[in-house]
């Protein structure tokens, strides 16, 4: 009897891993990549990914490249691997002379299931590596963290172009890409770079469930901060800071407050940055504070939580850091510090750094990062929409959802702010109108304004304040914006009716929003 090849993915599962069933789409994905077709694999982190190449590498009779760029962590991956059982080795610069020569003998005589491989090692040395690797059986391709090809994704690294010519160089042998994070923009892009044939893209739910997330005004933050560790005494977490030195001087005062903590950056020498990130994993040292530099690839279960200091610069990259937490499926927390001054600060960066095109995606990636800080509807419904995932608008774990923000009858505000609009046509955005609203006397706001009805008729509100009702006014679709570098606001076909006194508004009161833990909530 002819076995299927569903019923061997399944006993090879059990077999070499021990695991009775398949998680998310691994077995419809296993079975495109058995039929010999490419497959893009979108899954988040500690989804099971591995997997998803392994178990085919197992049942195809020859090799299966697998492309890394970690290669920090290819000895503990073919480790694992090989404790298994299973045939697998690496090649990189770590490993001696002899020991790549032992390597390169397994693969000649058709010894191994499993090569992982650095891309620069794949396609550097005048290509005279992969002519070596097209005398072997190559089975399969894996690529893994496959947006470090794009330019848009939040990692790109210039090794993986090359790439693009291993369609080439293989063909008729199946591709499979993998990452964690894609938004629409860098999955076209992988696809399109890789040259993959017909793809079938997997995506997974992105949902982590157990993890919360909360955003807290950045004012003070250290003692912000001292506030939230309050409520997570000897827990395991991540502190992320955008430079190194803040990673460094965090660790410092943490310390200096009786914390179990270690700083992670790149600035650290290589031995002291590994030993650091060995201590996290083996739970010798509770916190780590870390610029993005750490924790890609990291697989410790008891993460409970992950705070962000400072803005991250896109939401692919806040995504995967805060995934970090909770990955043993506990009650976990994100936490992060927002302020518009990160927003203009990583702002000024994104112009120096970059060409006109990256720049002008890194600006709306920006944005609508800073949009998730400002956000007054639910934010897990933000990240999810994000990566194009639809959920409900009430998660009942982020500090939205779970601040139930009281209301009151803003209808008098409303028409102030929207008769503003009207009376700029439409043609300015929220801090202009603000300033009109507030009677501004800076130059900035044109003589013709300063004669407008509505000017000044704001004066008693608070400019942040204003910040507030305008973004509640846009949440509740009685403005909306343009979808431009400096965004417009615009009437829609809801604010007639509040404009002539038909429709009552309530907008939300604007408190002093503290970090509030879903645990043990203060009210
Ligand atoms: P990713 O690469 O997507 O971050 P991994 O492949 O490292 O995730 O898998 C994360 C963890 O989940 C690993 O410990 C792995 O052994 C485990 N795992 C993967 N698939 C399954 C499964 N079907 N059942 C149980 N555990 C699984
Ligand atoms: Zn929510």
């Amino acid at each position: 009897m002819k076995i299927s090849a569903k019923t061997n993915a399944k006993e090879v599962l059990k077999q070499y891993f021990g695991y009775t069933k398949f998680r998310h789409q691994q077995e419809q994905i296993i079975t495109n990549v058995l039929d010999r077709k490419d497959s893009l694999v979108l899954m988040p982190t500690g989804g099971g990914k591995s997997l998803c190449y392994q178990i085919p590498a197992l049942m195809f009779d020859g090799l299966t490249l697998v492309i890394s760029p970690l290669i920090a962590l290819m000895k503990d991956q073919v480790d694992a691997l090989k404790l298994n059982g299973i045939k697998a080795a690496y090649l990189n610069s770590a490993l001696s002379g002899r020991q790549q020569s032992e390597v390169i003998d397994q693969l000649k005589n058709n010894e191994l299931k499993l090569l992982y491989l650095a891309p620069e090692r794949l396609i550097g040395n005048d290509g005279e590596f992969i002519k070596f690797l097209q005398t072997l059986n190559v089975s399969l391709i894996a690529i893994d963290e496959a947006h470090c090809i794009s330019q848009w994704g939040h990692d790109f690294r210039p090794e993986y172009t090359r790439l693009s010519t291993l369609k080439t160089s293989f063909a008729g042998t199946p591709v499979i890409a993998l990452t964690a994070t894609a938004d629409r923009l860098t999955k076209d892009d992988i696809l399109k770079q890789l040259k993959l044939d017909k793809p079938q893209t997997f995506i997974s739910s992105f949902n982590r469930e157990n993890i919360h997330y909360f955003v807290a005004p950045k004012r003070e933050s250290y003692n912000q901060l001292l506030d939230f560790l309050k409520n997570h005494e000897n827990e395991s977490g991540i502190i992320y800071t955008l430079s190194r030195a803040s990673a460094e001087g965090l660790a410092a005062s943490l310390k200096a407050d009786g914390y179990d903590v270690l700083p992670y950056h790149a600035g650290l020498d290589r031995e002291l940055r590994e030993r650091h990130q060995d201590m996290f994993i083996k739970d010798e040292v509770k916190i780590i504070t870390a610029t993005i530099a750490f924790g890609m690839g990291i697989d410790k279960s008891n993460v409970r939580f992950v705070v962000h200091m400072d803005l991250p610069k896109n939401i692919e990259g806040y995504y995967q850091e805060t995934g970090r937490a909770g990955r043993d499926g506990l009650k976990s927390d994100a936490l992060l510090f927002y302020s518009y001054a990160d927003v203009l600060k990583l702002q000024s960066f994104v112009e120096v750094e970059n060409n006109e095109q990256q720049s002008r995606i890194m600006l709306k990636k920006l944005h609508e990062m800073a949009e998730y800080g400002d956000l007054r509807s639910c934010r897990r419904q933000y990240l999810l929409n994000y990566f194009d995932e639809e959920a409900e608008d009430n998660c009942g774990s982020c500090d939205v959802c779970l601040n139930e923000r009281e209301r009151f009858d803003g209808t008098i505000i409303a028409q102030k702010a929207l008769s503003a609009v009207a009376r700029l046509d439409q043609k300015f955005g929220a801090g202009y109108v603000i300033d009109v609203l507030k009677g501004s006397k800076s130059e900035k706001i044109r003589d013709e304004h300063k004669q407008l009805k509505t000017y000044g008729v704001g004066s008693d509100i608070n400019k942040v304040v204003w910040g507030h009702y305008i973004k509640d006014l846009l949440y509740l679709g009685l403005l909306s914006k343009t979808d431009t570098q400096y965004p417009v606001l615009k009437l829609t076909e809801k604010s007639l009716p509040v404009l002539r006194g038909e429709e009552k508004v309530m907008l939300f009161k604007v408190s002093e929003t503290v970090y509030q833990s879903s645990t043990k909530p203060q009210h």
